[in-house]
């Protein structure tokens, strides 16, 4: 499997829960439209360099399908089995906006969409019979930014202001390849300026002291490149030294999806489906879902 999963190395209490159980995890991609969503979606999904075996049929569009423009929330799942751990992934997929001149309420759908599988979880919870709760809830938002190269725009702002307490926010500098490392170093400094700035909280893990050294290393690596420069393909091409890559090809050169020293795709999905996915799923309910539940009460007058 490469390194695409790596859910059964998580810490073994969780692990043995996992094991019996099986467990899911279910992530959404939010942005303006041709920012390339859809595209990672089928990036992180990719077969034809994964052999993922274990895949549920209805993974993926049948190869050779023409992606159209997205047009409502769609979602896209598959079955992961790795050392006898059953994982049901998912990536929800969002229309893009910023197509009409009045952007308004654009993230209403969104958190709509948010909001109603909270809901969903409520509702398994009040039941008698709570045996196996089924969680659809959004663990992971990962938040496309265009990358001008000046700042997050007031859309921007707003949408994350309005998910940022119902979701882990992982900001993301869209199309990457069409910007030099330069100009990523400098854009990332200037959006985590502007998130302190406008007092959004993005997804911000835990740190365990007593962790051992290279876990904290491998963490701390993958924090400094958030928010990650991301390169979505889902075409292989030929590299000057003749090897076959997922990646986009230019004049003047391959930008490799896979590569970490070209964008932080790897980056990515290291931390959503292996190192902080067990903190991304405890965030979400105990942080995010908790505070959704007793809002929900106390405007009940319960
Ligand atoms: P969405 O509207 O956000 O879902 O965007 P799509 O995934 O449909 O992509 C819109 C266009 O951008 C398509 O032509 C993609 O091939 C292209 N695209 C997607 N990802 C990237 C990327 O990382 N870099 C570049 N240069 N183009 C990309
Ligand atoms: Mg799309």
């Amino acid at each position: 499997l490469g390194n695409f999963v790596g859910f059964a190395n998580l810490p073994d209490q969780v692990h043995r829960r996992s094991v019996r159980r099986g467990f899911q995890f279910t992530a959404m991609v939010v942005g303006e439209s041709g920012l390339g969503k859809s595209t990672l979606i089928n990036t992180l999904f990719e077969n034809k360099l994964f052999d993922l075996e274990q895949r549920s049929r209805n993974a993926a569009p049948p190869p050779g399908t023409e992606r159209g423009r997205t047009v409502g929330i769609e979602s896209l799942s598959s079955d992961i089995e790795e050392n006898g751990v059953k994982l049901r992934l998912t990536v929800v997929d969002t229309p893009g906006y910023g197509d009409f001149i009045n952007n308004d309420d654009s993230w209403k759908p969104i958190v709509d969409n948010i909001e109603a599988r909270f809901d969903a979880y409520l509702e398994q919870e009040n039941r008698v019979n709570r045996a196996k709760l089924i969680d659809n809830r959004i663990h992971a938002c990962i938040y496309f930014i265009q990358p001008t190269g000046h700042s997050l725009k007031p859309l921007d702002i707003e949408f994350m202001r309005r998910l940022h307490t119902k979701v882990n926010l992982i900001p993301v500098i869209a199309k990457a390849d069409t910007l030099t490392d330069d100009e990523v170093t400098a854009f990332k400094r200037r959006i985590l300026n502007d998130i302190h700035h406008h007092q959004i909280q993005i997804f911000q893990p835990p740190v365990y002291e007593n962790e051992d050294e290279e876990t904290i290393a491998e963490n701390e690596e993958i924090l400094s490149k958030v928010p990650f420069a991301i390169v979505g393909s889902d075409t292989v091409v030929s590299t000057a030294d003749g090897r076959h890559v997922r990646g986009r090809a230019y004049p003047w050169g391959t930008i490799e999806v896979d590569n970490e020293g070209h964008c932080d795709f790897v980056k990515l999905r290291q931390m959503l489906i292996h190192t902080h996915m067990e903190e991304l799923r405890e965030h979400t309910n105990d942080v995010l879902y908790e505070g959704y539940r007793s809002e929900k009460l106390i405007a009940m007058g319960v």
